[in-house]
């Protein structure tokens, strides 16, 4: 696209977005924080539920947008002050023990405004709340020392990237590189309890727990097991072209108890089945709470800001359900992540398998610690209307491989055995793991192969991180 064409209809843009910022701030902003952290009291819901007129233009392309931005860099040209930022700088930050987003950003001269746009062009993500010590925030600062944008590298092979937007906002953008799995056996036996046992072979908390929960429909882990019972596990590790991301699934187990021998294999369908097909775990709920609330806003990952054409994606739906609605975990599966976020306020996530995550917003109560282990139909908090909302409702999501789909028409595994035109498939898919899972009756095995299970992602916590931060923007990552 030629450079001039571009500028036009940028600084179209600036114009329209400049006229909507105004009236924007006036309007919403009046009473503008002046600390960083404290949570703006607005009943406004997330800017796209607004049902403002249309009259905006659309949002511009991304990368569209990067481009200008590069070009309008690199030539000064005759247009506004605003796209004559000459050579952006990046400031690259490694958190520290200790520190708090609101330090951070006032260390380096970003306004707590700022940091508040920041965390809700993130409400729909999150990713600002994985952050942690060692986690590296670049800054890019234009000629004004203006923010523009700030990279956050999630692990290493995702980077989340919010860009500033004419409008004064951020855009966020996830950049993932091609990821593949490689796998390593980890074999042991049992001495004392499963637990201990499966630590001691290189299996890390959760996935001890998550081959507990696989098997525990077919055997009770405390009762059932004997001394020189053995196990072996199949880890999945997340890979970049280079190195390990540090994600990690269970990809089969065979557990050898007395005589008897379980197993169970993920399939290509996410869902967990023993040799036979059948499945292993119950089928996932579609829904989060025992009534069928109305959706008060639909699922919408392409939503746009009406004003300001900005992505504003809604990437879950909300149920209209009263404060102190029990919350129902879909699945089976471990608490990975519990917080409060200005935006989305009190939340849950669970980890169902490598596949699939839930995450429940705006709670009043959450009633589960991280690292728990929760079955299908549990409790897990009471819904609410924390973070930023305009009344009580539940803000529910369901993630398959990391992308978020929506959860009352997405597919999920519902099938209690694996269907009957894929079995031979199947059955090939676990020819070569059965062959790799076979532990010699004779052990005590070691743990084979390369145990990561000191690293992994999701390792239980049982610290209640909600009570010691209320106040987003100001947590200590520790
Ligand atoms: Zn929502």
């Amino acid at each position: 696209m030629p450079l001039k064409s571009i500028l036009t209809r940028r600084s179209r843009h600036i114009l329209l977005a400049i006229a909507a910022l105004c009236i924007t701030v006036g309007l919403m902003w009046q009473s503008e924080p002046t600390s960083a952290v404290s949570i703006p009291i607005q009943q406004v819901e997330l800017p796209a539920d607004q049902s403002a007129d249309n009259t905006a233009p659309p949002a511009p392309d991304a990368a569209e947008d990067a481009k200008a931005a590069a070009d309008a860099s690199t030539k000064d040209t005759e247009n506004s002050a605003l796209s004559r930022a000459t050579e952006p700088h990046p400031v690259a930050y490694e958190i520290q023990s200790g520190d708090t987003l609101s330090e951070i950003f006032e260390d380096h001269g970003i306004s707590a405004n700022t940091l508040h746009k920041l965390l809700e062009a993130d409400a729909e993500f999150l990713s600002l709340e994985t952050i942690q010590p060692g986690t590296t925030l670049t800054f890019t600062f234009d000629e004004k020392n203006q923010l523009q944008k700030l990279d956050l590298q999630m692990d290493v092979a995702r980077t989340a990237s919010y860009s500033r937007t004419e409008d004064g906002g951020f855009e966020h953008e996830e950049i993932t590189k091609p990821l593949h799995w490689e796998s390593n056996r980890v074999s042991g036996d049992i001495h004392g309890s499963f637990y201990a046992s499966g630590l001691k072979a290189g299996l890390d908390k959760a996935q001890v727990a998550k081959v507990s929960q696989l098997l525990k429909s077919k055997l009770n882990f405390r009762r059932d097991l004997r001394a020189g019972d053995t196990f072996s596990v199949i880890v999945g590790h997340e890979h970049t072209d280079s190195q390990a991301t540090g994600n990690t699934r269970i990809e089969a187990i065979e557990l050898h108890r007395g005589s008897r021998i379980y197993y169970a294999f993920l399939y290509s369908d996410g869902n967990y089945y023993d040799e036979t097909g059948d499945s292993v775990t119950p089928a996932f709920l579609r829904w989060p709470t025992k009534r069928h609330y109305r959706v008060t806003s639909p699922f919408n990952p392409k939503r746009l800001h009406p004003i300001t054409g900005r992505r504003a994606p809604h990437n879950g739906v909300d149920l209209g359900a009263p404060s102190g609605t029990p919350v129902m975990s879909t699945g089976d599966g471990i608490v990975s992540r519990i917080g409060n976020h200005p935006y989305a306020g009190k939340y849950v996530e669970i980890e169902h398998s490598g596949t699939y995550k839930t995450r429940y917003l705006h709670l009043s109560k959450i009633l589960v610690r991280r690292g728990e282990a929760v079955k299908r139909g549990e409790k897990i908090a009471l819904s609410g209307a924390t973070g930023r909302v305009t009344g009580p409702h539940l803000h529910f999501e369901l993630h398959v491989r990391h992308h978020p789909v929506n959860p009352l028409t997405a597919k999920i595994p519902t099938s209690a055995r694996v269907p009957a035109d894929r079995i031979a498939a199947f059955r090939q898919h676990i020819r070569p793991l059965l062959a790799r899972l076979n532990v010699p009756s004779h052990l005590p095995a070691k743990a084979s192969g390369n145990p990561q299970g000191d690293n992994g992602p999701t390792q239980a916590n049982n610290s209640d991180w909600t009570q010691q931060c209320l106040r987003p923007g100001q947590c200590r990552f520790n």
